[in-house]
């Protein structure tokens, strides 16, 4: 047995995770839901959907491939032009990536709106202080006195000054059904997925698939070496990203990746 091979997969802090091991993001990634579930930020079933992105980030190589990198940089693009952009936070990410999305949100000036799927008072709660201990000001999500139509009552609920006003959605780790209800609603929709055949990133007009532990530092990366482009330089990012061909990139390296 290596000494890698006795990581705990409970360990109590995630300093504790060596980030020489080979699996490190991985362990990082369900240590961080874990402490979400615990702090009651994340609902159980979010340990499902980490699973099946684990999955998936496995046979993707654990890596940024160059069409999601691409998608990146589009989606920066989008975020940067748009009239009223909004980060859309569930469980999972508040507990995987709480100052990142603060991040990508100041370096695109968008909001943050908590919109979860299994939606309690008490979780509404517990993320949007999460947020505001990393750094976050207004948390929108609490309100939720508008509704996204053609969707169950619950599931609906969004801000009328939020998610329902915005022309850009960033929805990382969306449920399929309101991820077509946002399409429907004309939204320009950009979704974080690490399955393509999933029916988020399907719908996506630019589908991101990655680790989102990934995908946001770079897009706020993107979007800061973007930050001083004109409008018609944003246009041509956003003009050349091809939604098809990178879900078909993605796909290709799932089924024929070198593991
Ligand atoms: P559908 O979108 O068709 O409803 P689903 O039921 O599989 O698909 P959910 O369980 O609602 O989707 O959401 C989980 C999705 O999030 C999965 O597609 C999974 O691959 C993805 N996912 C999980 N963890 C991550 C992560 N860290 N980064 C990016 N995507 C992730």
């Amino acid at each position: 047995m290596s000494d890698y091979d006795s990581v705990s997969a409970d360990v109590e802090h995630e300093e504790e995770i060596p980030e020489d091991h080979p699996r490190y993001q991985d362990l990082l990634t369900r240590h961080r839901i874990e402490a979400g579930v615990e702090k009651g930020i994340t609902h159980l079933q979010g340990m499902h959907a980490e699973g099946r992105g684990s999955a998936f980030d496995y046979l993707l190589g654990e890596e940024t491939i160059p069409s999601a990198d691409d998608a990146e940089r589009a989606a920066a693009a989008h975020l940067l032009l748009a009239e009223h952009p909004v980060l859309s936070i569930n469980g999972n990410v508040a507990a995987l990536v709480p100052g990142e999305m603060v991040a990508l949100a100041e370096a695109v000036d968008a909001d943050l709106e908590v919109n979860l799927f299994n939606r309690t008072p008490e979780r509404i709660d517990a993320i949007a202080d999460h947020l505001r201990e990393h750094g976050a000001g207004d948390v929108k999500g609490l309100e939720a006195d508008a509704r996204i139509p053609n969707l169950e009552h619950k599931r609906a609920k969004v801000d009328a000054d939020g998610i329902y006003d915005a022309d850009v959605v960033l929805v990382p780790l969306e449920d399929g059904d309101r991820a077509e209800a946002l399409d429907e609603m004309g939204k320009t929709e950009i979704v974080i997925d690490l399955n393509p055949l999933s029916r988020s990133p399907q719908v996506a007009d630019v589908p991101i698939v990655d680790n989102i532990i990934r995908a946001v530092p770079n897009m706020t990366e993107h979007a800061r070496a973007l930050a001083d482009s004109d409008e018609a330089e944003l246009e041509a990012i956003i003009e050349d990203f091809d939604r098809e061909r990178a879900l078909e990139n993605a796909e290709e390296r799932i089924r024929s990746g070198d593991l």
